[in-house]
C-alpha cells in the first residue's frame, strides 16, 4: 500500500467512546480536560455523548448509540477522512452485544492511521502530544492509486 500525505489542522476532529463500565472514567478524564477539548470538534456514541455533554458542558455532535449503529458511524467518518483521533475506552472485562461493530471501528482507525486511546494513559499521551494542538501532517493510504491498481 502507499500512503500520501495529509494535512490536518491544529483543530482536530475527535471521537469519544465509552462503553458503559468505562463512562465513568471517560467522563472524568474529560472533565479535568475541558479547556484543551473546548478547542477541538467533538464527536461521540449516543449515550457517551450526552451524558459527557451533561457534565462537562462541551459542545458534542452526537452520533446514534454505538449498538445502534454509532461506531459504524465514526468509522465511515474515518473512512472518509473526516476524524483525526479516537479515544475508546472499551471495556476489556465484559462482552457487548455490537462487539462485531467496535472491532470493525478500530480496525478501519488502523487502517486509516488514525491515533487511538483505549485507556486514560494512552489518552494523556495523545492530548499532551506536541501534535495535538499544532497542524500536523499525518500519512494515510493513497486510496486513488489503490483503486486505480485493481480497476486497470
Ligand atoms: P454509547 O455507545 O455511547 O451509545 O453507549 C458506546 C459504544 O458502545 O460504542
Amino acid at each position: 500500500m502507499d500512503y500520501i500525505t495529509r494535512n490536518i489542522p491544529k483543530s482536530k476532529k475527535i471521537a469519544l467512546v465509552a462503553h458503559d463500565h468505562m463512562k465513568e472514567l471517560l467522563i472524568s478524564w474529560a472533565s479535568k480536560r475541558t479547556e484543551q477539548l473546548k478547542q477541538h470538534e467533538l464527536f461521540a456514541t449516543g449515550t457517551t455523548g450526552v451524558l459527557l455533554t451533561k457534565q462537562t458542558g462541551l459542545p458534542i455532535e452526537c452520533l446514534l448509540s454505538g449498538p445502534m449503529g454509532g461506531d459504524q458511524q465514526l468509522g465511515s467518518k474515518i473512512a472518509e477522512g473526516k476524524l483525526d483521533a479516537l479515544i475508546f475506552f472499551w471495556d476489556p472485562m465484559n462482552a457487548v452485544p455490537h462487539d462485531t461493530d467496535v472491532k470493525a471501528l478500530l480496525r478501519l482507525a488502523a487502517v486509516w492511521n488514525i491515533p487511538i486511546a483505549t485507556n486514560i494513559a494512552t489518552a494523556d499521551f495523545i492530548m499532551d502530544s506536541v501534535h495535538i494542538d499544532k497542524d500536523y501532517a499525518t500519512r494515510i493510504p493513497d486510496y486513488q492509486g489503490y483503486l486505480l491498481e485493481r480497476t486497470q
